[in-house]
C-alpha cells in the first residue's frame, strides 16, 4: 500500500478490483534467483506494476528491481547477477501516482552491518500513525510505502535478534501482512495473526520455497507442504525451518475474494482449491437465481468458473459470447471521440451469431465500479441478443476493502450507493441477482467463521486507525 495515496483520491482508474502483491521465497538452491523468476511469473496476476528479486549467498545481498512485468524488469544478464542459494521476490500492483521505482519491492535497508529486505502482500491500517510517531522520534523514510515502518520498527530491536526485532514489530503493527524477508544468510516468511493473505510452503528437493499461491510452487516444481500459519514466522536456513508462534492468536479472517476473483483458478488458497470453489459458487447461484435463459456467459476470464457451475447448475448451454484479446497491454494509445467505449471493446469482441435472438444470461464475479460492466452490457445488446442478465458470484459490494485490496473507498463502489434494482437499471440489463452471504460462504465448504466478509456485511476485523480513515476515506467520499 501507498501511504501516499492516503491523502489523494483513491480512484486507480479500473473498473475491476485488485490485488496489491505476490510474493515468493527460497532457499537452499543454486538457481534461486531463476526459480524465484518463475516463481513470480506464476503471480503476475496478483501485481504488474513492478517487481523484484533479492538474493544472498551467505556474504552478501543482491538486488534487481525495476517497474514493468517480470519478463520486462529482468533479463540473462540480470539473472546472472542475483548469484546466491536464497532469494526473495515481489510483484506489486500501485494505484495512480505511486509507480515509482523507491517503492519498488523488495524493500532494502542497511543497519548496524546487516542488510535486510522485505517483501509484502498487504496493508497495514496503522502504518501512517506509525509513521508519523518515528518521524517525530527521527526517522528517516526512503518509500511512501507502508511496509518501510515494519524496518524502521525492527531496527530499533536488531540487538535482540532478527526473529524477536520482527516480533517486536509486528506487535505494533496492525492489519493485513503476509511477509518475506531475507538476509545474506536466512529467508523469513510471515502470515499475520488473522491470516487474511495467503502464504504456502513447499519443498523442491532438498529446498524449501514460500509463495502467495501454489501456482508458483507448480512452476517451479515444488511440492505443496502447508500453508504458513495465522501468526507463524518460519525461518529458513542451514538448520533447515524452523517455526515460531510469538503472535497472539486472534480468529482466522481469511479474505474470501482470493477465491471469487483474485488468485489463479489452478492454486490452492487456504488450502482449497480455487477451481472447484468457484464452480461451486455459480452452481448456488444457479439455486438462488434461476433465470429464463437461452446460454450463460461469462466476460472472460472473470466469471468463467462460476459460469460454468452456474451453466451447469442451470441445464443451459455454456457458450463464449464474447471473445478477449489477450496481448492488449495495460495502456494503448486512445482513439479518437468517434470510437467510444473503445477500450472496452479492444479487449471483449461479442460473438454475433451466439448471442443473435438469444436470452443471454451473463455470469459476473463482482461488480466493483459498474462502469465496465455497463458499456459490455451494451456491446450484447448490439450484437443481437434478445435478453441480457446478469448473475454476479458474491454479494453486493458496499464497503471498502483496507486490508491489501484496491477499493478503498466508499466512493468507487456502485453497491454503496445504489440499490440492486438501481444498479441494474444503471447497467441497463433485464435483470441481475447477486449471491447470498450465506449462500457464497456455503459454497466454500470451509469454517463460515474463518473469513473476512467485511466488503460486503462491513464488519472490519482490524479497526482503522488515524488518517487512513480519515483521508482516504473522506476524500474520496467528497468527490
Ligand atoms: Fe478480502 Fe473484502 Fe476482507 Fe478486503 S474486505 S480482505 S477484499 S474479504
Amino acid at each position: 500500500m501507498n501511504l501516499a495515496n492516503l491523502s489523494s483520491p483513491c480512484l486507480s482508474g479500473s473498473s475491476r478490483p485488485r490485488e496489491y502483491c505476490g510474493i515468493f521465497g527460497i532457499y537452499g538452491h543454486p538457481e534461486a534467483a531463476r526459480l524465484t523468476y518463475f516463481g513470480l511469473y506464476a503471480l503476475q496476476h496478483r501485481g504488474q506494476e513492478s517487481c523484484g528479486i533479492v538474493t544472498g549467498d551467505g556474504y552478501q545481498v543482491r538486488q534487481h528491481k525495476g517497474l514493468g512485468l517480470v519478463h520486462d524488469v529482468f533479463n540473462q544478464p540480470a539473472l546472472d547477477n542475483l548469484t546466491g542459494h536464497l532469494a526473495i521476490g515481489h510483484v506489486r500492483y500501485s494505484t495512480t501516482g505511486s509507480t515509482i521505482l523507491r517503492n519498488a519491492q523488495p524493500f532494502v535497508v542497511h543497519h548496524g552491518g546487516e542488510t535486510l529486505a522485505i517483501g509484502h502482500n498487504g496493508n497495514l491500517v496503522n502504518a501512517q500513525e506509525i509513521r508519523h510517531r518515528l518521524e517525530e522520534e527521527g526517522s528517516i523514510f526512503q518509500s511512501t510505502m507502508d511496509t518501510e515502518v515494519i524496518v524502521h520498527l525492527m531496527a530499533r530491536h536488531f540487538r535482540k535478534g532478527l526473529v524477536e526485532a520482527l516480533t517486536e514489530a509486528l506487535t505494533g503493527v496492525r492489519g493485513a501482512y503476509s511477509l518475506v524477508l531475507a538476509t545474506k544468510d536466512k529467508v523469513i516468511g510471515v502470515r499475520d495473526p488473522h491470516g487474511f493473505r495467503p502464504l504456502c510452503l513447499g519443498r523442491l528437493n532438498g529446498s524449501l520455497v514460500l509463495a502467495s499461491e501454489t501456482c508458483a510452487l507448480d512452476l517451479v516444481q515444488a511440492e505443496y507442504l502447508r500453508d504458513i500459519e495465522p501468526g507463524e514466522i518460519v525461518v529458513l536456513d542451514e538448520n533447515g525451518l524452523t517455526s515460531y508462534k510469538n503472535l497472539p492468536p486472534v480468529p482466522n479472517k481469511f479474505c474470501i475474494f482470493e477465491f471469487i476473483y483474485f488468485a489463479r483458478p489452478d492454486s490452492l488458497i487456504f488450502g482449497h482449491n480455487v477451481y472447484q470453489i468457484r464452480k461451486r459458487l455459480g452452481v448456488q447461484l444457479a439455486k438462488e437465481h434461476p433465470v429464463a435463459a437461452d446460454l450463460a456467459m461469462p466476460f472472460p476470464d472473470s466469471g468463467n468458473y462460476a459460469g460454468l457451475g452456474y451453466a451447469e447448475g442451470l441445464g443451459v448451454p455454456f457458450e463464449m459470447g464474447v471473445i478477449r484479446n489477450h496481448y492488449v497491454g495495460r495502456t494503448f494509445i486512445q482513439p479518437s471521440q468517434s470510437m467510444r467505449d473503445f477500450s472496452v471493446r479492444v479487449k471483449l469482441n461479442p460473438v454475433r451469431e451466439i448471442l443473435k435472438g438469444k436470452r443471454v444470461v451473463v455470469v459476473e464475479d463482482s461488480i466493483i465500479r459498474g462502469t465496465t460492466s455497463r458499456t459490455r452490457v451494451k456491446t450484447l445488446r448490439e450484437a443481437g441478443a434478445n435478453e441480457v442478465s446478469m448473475v454476479v458470484s458474491c454479494p453486493p459490494t458496499r464497503f471498502p476493502c483496507y486490508y491489501g485490496i484496491d477499493f478503498s473507498s466508499k466512493g468507487e463502489l456502485i453497491a454503496a450507493h445504489k440499490t440492486v434494482e438501481e444498479i441494474r437499471d444503471y447497467l441497463g440489463l433485464d435483470y441481475l441477482g447477486y449471491m447470498s452471504l450465506d449462500g457464497m460462504v456455503a459454497a466454500t465448504q470451509m469454517d463460515s467463521q474463518g473469513f473476512c466478509l467485511a466488503c460486503f456485511n462491513g464488519e472490519y476485523a482490524v479497526e482503522l486507525v488515524g488518517d487512513f480513515s480519515k483521508t482516504c476515506f473522506e476524500s474520496c467520499l467528497a468527490r
